[in-house]
């Protein structure tokens, strides 16, 4: 595995998290399936590779139709969370399950958004030595107007408080079993894994691909879980914004004592003014500052009150799996879900 020139073509595991897909899954398995099954005839990846959907707590008949995928063809494996723990902690509940299995997953959305024939760069550039491939996306003509807009914002203020997401990288990417374990070290319950894996190191590379318009079915991305991430993104990485918090403090500080003498000044040359609106000003500034402040200061607090819990971050409910050696559920426990 540690040669960099001659590596075995590895066993792969897409994983694929489903939140509400029932309008696509079908679809999915079918075109997920066909590029494993192509591949492993071209001897691009080995026998044993699989798919391994991971329901996060659907209410809909997602799990219901991957079960019925998964009893049908021994391709396909179904990892179900007892609820929905949203993408990241979904990927990373495939991710640790296909670890003790594979030679390198790939995390790839369950809409088909992704064009999946990229998986061939990944593997190329995975058997040329890479333990990190990261898939980018060529362009965003897909997209409305708001998600581009605040894409772009969202990378260039990730940049500007120093983490080191790629741009234009989601969570279509491929890890080595090397880079999986490395991965498993690390117990945050804030897990943002575009920022987290590109400071792990390990030898990495860029695949771009097209994306396209969903298959079926609406972004499961409502804008506050975007938001979510968005905050989780920047607080998990980074302590930037509590510095910034000092730097504005004392501009603030600098500011108030130069008025202070000024006004004092005015006061000792009789120059009494009525002064409201520099009053308002000054007192709506302030305000507003201290509670921005005290806000940001509460996020970090609030993601140390969580971390400090150090809670599950996520639970298997049941693991459907055709295979001797995998982990079995009881068949009482099997089909059932959470919600
Ligand atoms: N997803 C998930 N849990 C959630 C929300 C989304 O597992 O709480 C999955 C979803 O099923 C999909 C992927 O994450 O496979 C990306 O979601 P979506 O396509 O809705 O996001 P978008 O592409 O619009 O950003
Ligand atoms: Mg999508």
């Amino acid at each position: 595995m540690s040669n960099r020139t001659e590596r075995n073509i590895p066993v792969l595991y897409l994983v694929v998290p489903c939140y509400n897909e029932e309008e696509v899954i079908e679809k999915s398995a079918q075109v997920l399936g066909d590029k494993i099954r192509r591949l492993q005839r071209e001897k691009r990846i080995a026998t044993g590779s699989k798919i391994m959907f991971v329901n996060d707590g659907s209410k809909d008949r997602t799990l219901y139709l991957l079960h019925g995928i998964a009893e049908k063809d021994a391709m396909f494996a179904v990892v179900s969370l007892a609820g929905n723990y949203g993408h990241q902690s979904a990927i990373l509940a495939g991710m640790m399950t296909a670890k003790e299995h594979a030679d390198a997953v790939v995390t790839i959305d369950a809409d088909l958004q992704q064009d999946i024939e990229a998986l061939d760069k990944f593997i190329d550039s995975y058997m040329a030595g890479s333990e990190v491939v990261y898939g980018v996306r060529n362009d965003r003509h897909s997209d409305g107007f708001f998600k581009k807009e605040s894409a772009t914002l969202y990378y260039g203020l990730m940049h500007l408080l120093g983490s080191r997401v790629i741009t234009n990288h989601a969570d279509y990417r491929l890890l080595s079993k090397k880079a999986l374990d490395a991965l498993a070290e690390y117990r945050e319950t804030n897990l943002f894994l575009r920022g987290l894996i590109p400071t792990m190191g390990f030898p990495s590379d860029v695949v771009y691909f097209d994306v396209k318009a969903r298959e079926a079915g609406h972004s499961k991305y409502t804008l506050s879980k975007m938001m979510t991430l968005a905050m989780d993104g920047i607080t998990s990485m980074s302590t930037r914004p509590l510095r910034m918090i000092s730097v504005l403090g004392f501009i603030v500080f600098v500011f108030s004592a130069v008025m202070s003498v000024i006004s004092l000044v005015d006061w000792a040359n009789g120059n009494n003014v009525p002064g409201y609106t520099t009053t308002m000003i000054v007192s709506l500034l302030i305000g507003g500052i201290t509670l921005l402040s005290l806000g940001i200061i509460g996020e970090y607090i609030g993601k140390i009150y969580m971390e400090t819990k150090q809670r599950p971050r996520y639970i298997i409910d049941t693991l459907v799996w055709k295979r001797e050696d995998a982990a079995k559920t009881p068949e009482s426990v099997e089909g059932k879900t959470a919600d």
